[in-house]
């Protein structure tokens, strides 16, 4: 995830660029980069944010008519100068910005390496420079041919723009997987991750599809697909203001990162996952496979969110690994005087990696020998620094406070963890693993599935809105999503809620029950589930409002309930990534009732820097 603006015609390219990134920056704000072309190629990069690159560049000069710029989401290597783009190719003619991820780049690198290329950065995105450009010297084609045969080698998602010191007038573009828009100008051509860096000179627009190709000039776009046959241009006219079009056309961000999660699931388990051959591809787990299989004890610190999706993990690990787990709020690990073994494996979870308790927990455990595992969003951020090893969850920038689709791409890869030291220590059979890597495999679609309910959730919103608490329960798997539940309601719509062990509730909450309480229950079919349903008869029979999260056709447990969220059946281990999301809408949607601030919560932060 990055923003990506282009500029082809008669005004200045930079200040359009640089505008243009700047809105662009809720899509990734860890280095910025823009190059010019006036009588060659002109490269100005630097690790940090748009203006932080502007204030640098005063009193340079950045005259020019066709420019690209970068605001990038580090996937692979840290954020840092050198890896920010544009990038460069061997020969210096070529500059190219790219929003994705080149997935063969490793073989690609060695092809080049073998041929005498040598990499000035650590990113997939220089490797299919270079490897474009060497088919160009090889074939003695001109740029879009050696582009297009190139791009037949990909695999991953990309949204790349290439200029060449040679054709000084033209940007070429492609694109799958990631988006684009081109603007189309009077004799002027705007490019950009969405529309927002092109508002105010054009709103004539053309989305650019899967496996299609531009070449585009100030006064001349043409379209083509990979097998070089020409597509007209669909042209739209847009009818649209620019925070909307930030957030993706969505009210705050947290709605845009909630329906997100088919695609960050999926991105999450793209590249890693192949349900077919059987196989789960993740190199922190497989260069240290030995320290994961050997572990006496795993240990998961987190807080908040993060600290569900590590409880969530632990009932995984223990099943499908057999390692003793705990989990522990890194705050108080931290102070405590824990009991920590050079035979135990940390694993630290955070959206973040900056997230200050978290960090400071994994530096204690570090001194007494544990090897630490991370599990981040942010690429290049200290925990991602400070952990042995680690695997990123490829969700893209979380803006809005409450966390959403991180803790759904959590759940994806430490149960992709899980499998793989499972299968590596023989403690899960060959049917159940083939099942549950197909199982995962199925969630983005389920998810897409789920997400389609989001009026029917707004529905309940408006009829529970107004009760003064809630109590949200489940058992098992679902034990922590009625926690998460419980923590996403109370953040954004501030009435008090509680999660609970749903048989737990008898030792106390069920006190608080009577006709005025709505208490949610996460009871997707699972080996609990009729232990479940004699807690909704219990929470029934003293007039509770019981709403239910249930497995779609599941009418026994809809007909105990006065309102019903159904989410399609899974597996149980890979439940919690469905079950969870109807109580983010209802939770968001009861917060926009209540007219708060969804996206900035009162007294929260997003990244949690101080203890
Ligand atoms: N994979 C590229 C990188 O790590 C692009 C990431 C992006 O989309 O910002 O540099």
């Amino acid at each position: 995830m990055c923003g990506i603006v282009g500029y082809t015609g008669p005004r200045e390219a930079y200040p359009i660029i640089i505008k243009g990134l700047q809105r662009l920056e809720y899509r990734g704000y860890d280095s910025t980069g823009v190059a010019l072309l006036n009588h060659g190629l002109h490269v100005f990069k630097k690790k940090g944010k748009v203006a932080e690159l502007a204030e640098t560049l005063v009193g340079e000069n950045l005259h020019a008519h066709i420019g690209i710029g970068h605001t990038r989401w580090a996937t692979h290597g840290e954020p840092s100068d050198r890896n920010a783009h544009p990038h460069t190719s061997a020969s210096g003619k070529l500059a190219m910005i790219h929003n994705g991820i080149i997935e063969n780049y490793a073989q690609l690198k060695q092809e080049l390496i073998k041929k005498g290329y040598t990499f000035k950065s650590d990113t997939d995105t220089e490797v299919l420079l270079n490897f474009i450009e060497d088919i160009r010297k090889n074939n003695q084609c001109n740029l879009e041919e050696a582009l297009r045969i190139a791009l037949k080698r990909v695999t991953g998602a990309y949204v790349i723009l290439l200029i060449d010191e040679d054709d000084p007038e033209t940007i070429i573009a492609a694109r799958k997987g990631s988006p684009l828009v081109i603007g189309i100008g009077k004799g002027e051509h705007f490019l950009g991750s969405d529309a927002s860096p092109m508002l105010e000179y054009t709103k004539e627009v053309v989305y650019v599809n899967d496996y299609e190709l531009a070449i585009v000039k100030p006064d001349q776009l043409i379209l083509k697909n990979l097998g070089n046959e020409k597509i007209t241009p669909f042209v739209q006219k847009l009818d649209i203001e620019l925070a909307a079009i930030e957030k993706g056309g969505y009210d705050h961000f947290m709605l845009k990162e909630i329906n997100e999660q088919a695609d960050t699931v999926f991105d999450c388990l793209r590249g890693r996952l192949d349900a077919e051959k059987g196989t789960i591809t993740m190199a922190g787990v497989e260069n240290n496979i030995e320290k994961l299989t050997k572990a006496n004890r795993i240990i998961i610190i987190a807080c908040g969110t993060s600290w569900h999706a590590g409880l969530v993990a632990e009932y995984i690990f223990e099943e499908l690994c057999r390692t003793p787990v705990e989990v522990e709020y890194a705050s108080e690990f931290r102070y405590r005087n824990p009991v920590v073994h050079p035979g135990d494996v940390i694993f630290a979870i955070s959206q973040s990696g900056e997230t200050a308790d978290t960090l400071v927990a994994i530096e204690k455990a570090k001194q007494q020998g544990a090897f630490i595992f991370g599990v981040v969003n942010v690429v290049g951020s200290s925990i991602a620094r400070t952990s042995h090893a680690g695997a990123y969850t490829h969700a893209g920038p979380e803006i809005g406070v409450a966390s959403t689709k991180a803790f759904t791409a959590q759940l994806a890869v430490l149960t992709m963890v899980a499998l793989k030291i499972a299968k590596q220590k023989g403690t899960i059979d060959e049917e159940r693993y083939m099942h549950l890597l197909q199982e995962l495999h199925d969630i983005p679609a389920k998810i897409a599935e789920v997400l389609k309910s989001s009026e029917k959730i707004k529905l309940l919103a408006e009829k529970y809105k107004d009760a003064r608490d809630f109590l949200y329960l489940g058992r098992g798997y679902n034990f922590p999503v009625a926690l998460e539940g419980a923590l996403k309601l109370k953040e954004i719509s501030y009435i008090h809620a509680e999660g609970y062990p749903a048989a737990e509730m008898k030792h106390g909450p069920i006190a608080l029950v009577d006709e005025s309480l709505p208490v949610v229950f996460v009871a997707t079919k699972d080996k609990y589930h009729e232990k479940v349903v004699s807690n909704m008869q219990e929470i029934k029979a003293r007039k509770g409002r019981v709403i239910s999260v249930v497995t779609e056709g599941d009418d026994h447990s809809a007909s105990l309930s006065e309102s019903i969220m159904p989410v399609p059946a899974a597996d149980e281990i890979v439940a919690p990534m469905l079950s969870v999301i109807p109580l983010q809408l209802l939770a968001y949607y009861i917060g926009v009732m209540k007219g708060y601030d969804v996206d900035k919560p009162r007294n929260l932060a997003k990244s949690v820097t101080v203890e």
